[in-house]
């Protein structure tokens, strides 16, 4: 990706020398989430183009440099399936990493496909092969998870671990989560193994929400043809009056904002996980929807490699979940172009990438 608003082109780079630690991986599958589109459209700052996109990928491990240790424990070794957790650094030393725990807010927070620049390596999954560098998170991908369950969960999967752990979610609970996209896909799909009562989905368009119905909600809701207020009464008819235990939003929009602090209860909670960029000012009357509510609202940015291997243990463990249909089409490296416009105009919920294809 030469720069925002550019076609992506395809760029061949020498194959890198691996020092002590460092391993290549050939890639099988990547993807093209919507932060990639963000990418294309320049919305993220100080992202050091040109880059190789592709954060979320997975591969069989080509050559490996000393002995290398997965995240999980296990050794790992040359020939072996494996994935890698793409927030490759973060520092250890600042006050969000060791003071606070929180360290996807990290200053220093490296991760692949976004912060890298193409003249660093081969830092991006829309790739023939990736750079892993030292210290990276690297995992054997379980036998039983085929590349494109773990791609069609991608890092919507990860997201959705860290907004289910924001959630607090109880057994039990109702949900409602508002976007359709592969976050709000997955963490519909956790809030049903998680044991939740009522699942609730808003979005568009009817082929997501289709998709939604098989992850695990009850009811769906299609933005275009309901209104607020309609949702708003259907959602009141199956929660005692009250509206759910727990929002989710995962829409990206700041309508969808003013929404939330409407459907769910008093005392209940709110995880706001899509406002990935800036898309301007919600509205919220902080006596109405907050204070005499009693609300609890929580962001959630990015996740940590524990999320990352809870991630492969529910893929190991939940085969049942349609992971794969999120992922909708395969692309090869020449036709990601076209990805990317696909996934912007929401004709596919997300694109896959086959760089040997
Ligand atoms: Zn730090
Ligand atoms: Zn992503």
């Amino acid at each position: 990706m030469p720069g925002p608003q550019q076609p992506v082109e395809i760029r061949e780079f020498p194959r890198p020398d691996l020092p002590s630690g460092a391993a290549l991986l050939r890639t099988l599958r990547s993807e093209v989430c919507g932060t990639d589109v963000h990418l294309w459209h320049g919305r993220l700052a100080g992202v050091p183009y040109p880059i190789i996109p592709g954060h979320v990928s997975s591969g069989i491990l080509e050559s490996i440099r000393g002995p290398l240790k997965g995240l999980d424990g296990s050794t790992l070794a040359e020939g072996d399936r494996a994935v890698f957790f793409d927030v490759h650094r973060t520092c250890g030393e600042c006050r969000a990493c060791t003071v606070h725990r929180t360290p996807t807010r990290c200053p220093a927070r490296r991760v692949y496909g976004i912060t890298d620049s193409a003249g660093e390596g081969l830092f991006g999954g829309w790739s023939q092969y990736i750079y892993l560098e030292p210290g990276v998170g690297i995992a054997r991908l379980p036998d039983s998870v085929s590349v494109d369950d773990y791609i069609g969960g991608g890092c919507g999967l990860l997201t959705a671990v860290h907004i289910r752990e924001r959630a607090a979610l109880r057994p039990g609970d109702s949900v409602l989560v508002q976007g359709v996209g592969a976050v709000g896909l997955c963490a519909i799909a956790l809030c049903r193994l998680a044991g939740a009562s009522t699942i609730f989905a808003v979005g568009d368009p009817m082929s997501r929400l289709a998709l939604a119905t098989h992850m695990g909600a009850e009811q769906v809701f299609e933005l275009a043809s309901t209104s607020a207020e309609e949702r708003l009464q259907a959602v009141r008819e199956r929660t005692h009056g009250e509206g759910v235990d727990v929002v989710i939003e995962a829409a990206g929009s700041a309508r969808a904002i003013e929404e939330g602090v409407t459907l769910v209860r008093d005392g209940g909670r709110y995880v706001i996980a899509g406002h990935y960029t800036d898309v301007g000012p919600s509205t919220i009357n902080a006596h109405q929807h907050i204070n005499r509510k009693h609300l609890e609202i929580r962001g959630c940015w990015g996740s940590e490699s524990r999320h990352f291997l809870e991630a492969i243990a529910i893929l190991e463990a939940h085969g049942d979940v349609p992971w794969r249909d999120i992922g909708a089409r395969t692309y090869p490296l020449a036709s990601l172009n076209q990805a990317l416009d696909d996934a912007e105009a929401m004709r596919i919920t997300k694109a896959l990438v086959d760089p040997w294809a």
